[in-house]
């Protein structure tokens, strides 16, 4: 079921658990900003989830509240992610679900790195 992206932040969420190493994960990358590990369920032949290591529940709420600071770190996480996979070469997809019509299902931001093969149709019918 998606989440209401509007709900309070939940500390008990799956992606606050494995930051805080109650849940293992096969961790990628981190650094202060962010946690990067692979997806539980791939949907691609890379698929990886870049999270904050702040407290927000989505893209929304993060673009929102996030000092600056933060939300460079985030970026510039992604993007270190991306290069140490070796995708910045042959390409990669990003993508952040958000809320009920974006059929978000974890309340806490993360994008998803998509690579390993090439992808055509931008949105699913
Ligand atoms: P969303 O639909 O919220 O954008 O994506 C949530 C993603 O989190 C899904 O792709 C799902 O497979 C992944 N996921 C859910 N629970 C876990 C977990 O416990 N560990 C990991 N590594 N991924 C998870």
């Amino acid at each position: 079921m998606p989440i209401d992206p509007r709900q309070p932040y939940d500390p008990a969420n799956i992606f606050a658990r494995i930051l805080r190493g109650e849940i293992p994960c096969k961790k990628v990358y981190e650094d202060e900003f962010v946690l990067a590990f692979h997806d539980i369920n791939p949907q691609a032949p890379v698929h990886v989830l870049v999270i904050p290591r702040g407290a927000y529940v989505s893209w929304d709420d993060f673009s929102a509240k996030a000092p600056a600071e933060e939300i460079a770190g985030f970026v510039r996480g992604v993007g270190a992610v991306t290069r140490q996979l070796e995708l910045d070469g042959p390409g990669y997809r990003l993508l952040v679900n958000m809320g009920g019509h974006g059929h978000q299902e974890v309340p806490h931001l993360h994008v998803h790195i998509f690579g390993g093969r090439q992808f055509t149709t931008m949105v699913p019918a």
